[in-house]
C-alpha cells in the first residue's frame, strides 16, 4: 500500500483534482432526492405548478452540475491511473536490468513478465477505482444515511442493523476472498512459465513429437488458473448479491413499517426509499473497491519484491583503469548456486598471465561455464576472490569491467535486426572496417558477404535464420568488436566444423595476441593448442598446464584425450 501511496504521491495534483470532481458528483446525487421529496410534499400535495416548476429546474442544474463533473472526473482519473501504471512499468523495467544473473535466476523470467504486466494493471485498476469512489462511496453512504435519518427519523434502528450486517458481509468477503487472489496470481505465474518454456523450445518440442505433452503441460497450468479463478469469484459472486439483498429487504421494511404511520410524508417516504438505494449502491462500491484493494495489495507485494532486490552492489570507490594488463587469479574460489545443496565450484585457484590463452576443459556439468561466468560478475564467487590485475572484481567499477571483458556464451543468442545492427552491439561507435575486420577473424565475412543484402541481411528473432555456426561465428565476431582486454569462448565453436574451427582459433592467436583468452571446450581438439590448460571434473580442478604435461600428470585429461582421439581413429 505504501508503494502504490508513492507512485500517486507523485501525481498527487492530477488526484486531487479527480477527487475534487467527485466530491461535486457525490454531491449532486445526495441533493436529487431531497428536491424531489420537497416537489411532491409541496408542490403536487397543494397542486402548486410553480413550486414544482422553480425545484424542477434547481433538480435540473444539480444534474447537469453531477454529469460534467463525472466527466472531468472520468478524464483525469483515467490519465492518473495510466500515467502510474506506465511509470510501475518503466521502474520494474529499469529495475530488471540493474539485476544480476542470480536475481533473475531466484524471481524467474516467467514470473517477472506477470508482474510488468498483470501486476501492474491490477494497480492501475485500483487507483481507477479509487477515484471513481475513494471519496464518492462514504460521502453518498454517510450523506445518505443522515438524510434518511432527517426524513425519516423513526427508521434508525433498521438503519443500524442494516448497516452492521451488510458491513459483516464484506468483512467477511474480504478475509474469504484474500488469499483466493494470491493463489490466482501464482497460478498466472505458472501459466505463463510453461507458455514461455514452450515457444523457447518450439524446434525441440517438435523434434520429439511432444506436442501432446506440451499440450498436457498447458491444460494443466490453465486449469489451475481456471479453478483458482473460479473458488475467488465463487467468493463475489455469493458476497454480492447478499448485500444487496441486506439493503433491500431494509427498503421493504421501510415501505412496510411506513403503511402503519400515517404521518409520514409520501415524499420523504421517496426520499427515504431513494436514499437506501445509495447506501445500497455505496456499500456495493466499497465492497468492489475493497476487493480490487485485495488484488491490488497481492500485486504490489509481488511488485515489491522485484523493486526491493539488491542488485550486485557497485562498489563507491571502484577504480577506473584506462588500460589493464589483463592477467586473472582465482584464488581459493568456491560457488555455489542459489538453492542448490551442492557447490558448483570447489577451492579453484590459477591465474592466467597477460595475453595467455587458457582452456578449460572438463565433462558437461563440470562447472566451466560457472567458472568463466564470475569473471564479468555474472555471478559472485561465494568463497575466495576472482581478481584482474590484482583488483578484486567486486571493487571494479561494473562498466569498465564489462567494457574489458567480451563474452562469447555457450548458447548463441543473436537479436531481431540486420547482422550490422547486431555486430554494432558489441560497440556502438565501431567503424565498419573494424567490423568487417572483426568479421574475417571470426571467418564470418565470408559467409555474410555471399547473402544477398550482406550486412544488412535481417535476422528473425534469435537468429532463426542462420545455421548453429553460423550465428556461433557471429556471436564471436560481435565480441571481438569490442576490442576487449580479456576475451570468454564459453564452447562457442562447438557447432563449426573441424577445419573452421582450427582457422578460428588461429586466426585468433595471430591478431589477439595481448589478449587474455579463457577457451572453454568439450573438446581435446579446440584446446590442446592453449598455452596452458585447465583440466575441470566436478567443480574440482583435476590438472593445470599445457597439453604436453597434462598428458603426463593428469589421468581425467589422459581418459578424455583417449576417448576423444582414440574414438577418432577407430572412426
Ligand atoms: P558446464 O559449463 O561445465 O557444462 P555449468 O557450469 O553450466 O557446467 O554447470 C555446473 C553445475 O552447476 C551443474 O551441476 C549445473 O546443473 C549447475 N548449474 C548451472 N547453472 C545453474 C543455475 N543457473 N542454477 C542452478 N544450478 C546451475
Ligand atoms: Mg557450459
Amino acid at each position: 500500500m505504501k508503494l502504490i501511496l508513492t507512485y500517486i504521491r507523485r501525481h498527487i495534483g492530477l488526484f486531487a483534482t479527480a477527487l475534487f470532481f467527485l466530491t461535486v458528483e457525490a454531491m449532486a446525487d445526495l441533493l436529487q432526492p431531497a428536491f424531489m421529496a420537497r416537489i411532491v410534499d409541496d408542490g403536487v400535495k397543494n397542486a402548486d405548478v410553480s413550486q414544482i416548476l422553480r425545484y424542477g429546474a434547481i433538480m435540473l442544474l444539480i444534474a447537469l452540475a453531477g454529469a460534467v463533473s463525472a466527466v472531468v472526473r472520468n478524464i483525469f482519473s483515467s490519465r492518473t491511473s495510466q500515467l502510474i501504471s506506465k511509470e510501475f512499468r518503466s521502474d520494474l523495467f529499469q529495475k530488471v536490468q540493474t539485476l544480476s544473473l542470480e536475481n533473475i535466476d531466484r524471481l524467474q523470467p516467467a514470473s517477472i513478465i506477470t508482474r510488468i504486466t498483470n501486476d501492474v494493471t491490477q494497480i492501475q485498476e485500483f487507483i481507477n477505482g479509487c477515484m471513481r469512489i475513494l471519496v464518492k462511496a462514504p460521502i453518498t453512504c454517510i450523506g445518505a444515511i443522515v438524510l434518511v435519518v432527517i426524513q425519516t427519523p423513526q427508521q434508525i434502528p433498521m438503519l443500524i442493523a442494516i448497516l452492521a450486517i451488510t458491513s459483516a458481509l464484506i468483512a467477511a468477503n474480504m478475509k474469504l476472498g484474500y488469499p483466493l487472489f494470491g493463489v490466482m496470481q501464482k497460478k498466472l505465474d505458472r501459466l505463463n512459465n510453461v507458455s514461455r518454456e514452450f515457444l523457447s523450445s518450439i524446434r525441440v518440442v517438435k523434434a520429439f513429437h511432444a506436442e501432446s505433452r506440451e499440450t498436457e503441460k498447458f491444460d494443466t497450468a490453465s486449469y489451475g488458473l481456471a479453478t483458482a479463478s473460479t473458488s475467488a469469484m465463487r467468493v463475489m459472486a455469493v458476497f454480492s448479491p447478499l448485500i444487496n439483498l441486506t439493503v433491500n429487504f431494509g427498503v421493504v421494511v421501510l415501505l412496510w413499517l411506513s403503511q402503519h404511520q400515517n404521518s409520514m410524508e409520501i415524499g420523504r417516504l421517496m426520499a427515504s426509499v431513494n436514499y437506501m438505494t445509495q447506501i445500497l449502491f455505496a456499500m456495493g462500491m466499497i465492497s468492489n473497491i475493497l476487493n480490487t484493494s485485495v488484488r491490488a495489495m497481492a500485486s504490489a507485494n509481488r511488485i515489491s519484491e522485484v523493486l526491493n532486490e539488491t542488485p550486485a552492489q557497485k562498489s563507491p570507490d571502484a577504480p577506473k583503469r584506462p588500460q589493464w594488463r589483463a592477467e586473472i587469479t582465482f584464488d581459493d574460489v568456491s560457488f555455489a548456486y542459489a538453492g542448490a545443496g551442492k557447490e558448483a565450484l570447489n577451492h579453484i585457484s590459477f591465474c592466467a598471465k597477460p595475453g595467455e590463452t587458457i582452456g578449460i576443459i572438463g565433462p558437461t556439468g563440470s562447472g566451466k561455464s560457472t567458472l568463466v561466468n564470475l569473471v564479468p560478475r555474472f555471478y559472485d564467487a561465494t568463497k575466495g576472490c576472482v581478481r584482474i590485475d590484482d583488483i578484486d572484481v567486486k571493487q571494479i567499477d561494473e562498466e569498465a569491467l564489462r567494457s574489458a571483458v567480451a563474452v562469447v556464451p555457450q548458447k548463441a543468442l543473436l537479436f531481431s535486426g540486420t547482422i550490422l545492427e547486431n555486430l554494432r552491439w558489441g560497440r556502438e561507435n565501431a567503424t565498419m572496417d573494424e567490423i568487417t575486420r572483426a568479421a574475417r577473424i571470426a571467418c564470418a565475412d565470408a559467409f555474410i558477404t555471399r547473402t544477398a543484402d550482406g550486412y544488412e541481411t535481417r535476422l528473425g528473432q534469435g537468429g532463426v535464420n542462420l545455421s548453429g555456426g553460423q550465428k556461433q561465428r557471429l556471436c564471436l565476431a560481435r565480441a571481438l568488436v569490442r576490442n576487449p582486454r580479456i576475451l570468454i569462448l564459453d564452447d562457442c565453436t562447438s557447432a563449426l566444423d573441424a577445419e573452421t574451427e582450427a582457422i578460428v582459433l588461429s586466426g585468433l592467436r595471430r591478431h589477439l595476441q595481448d589478449v587474455t583468452v579463457l577457451l572453454i571446450s568439450q573438446r581435446i581438439s579446440t584446446v590442446r593448442k592453449a598455452d596452458r590448460i585447465l583440466c575441470l571434473d566436478d567443480g574440482v580442478v583435476q590438472g593445470f598446464g599445457p597439453h604436453t604435461e597434462l598428458m603426463t600428470f593428469c589421468p581425467t585429461y589422459q581418459a578424455i584425450y583417449h576417448s576423444q582421439i582414440g574414438g577418432e581413429k577407430n572412426g
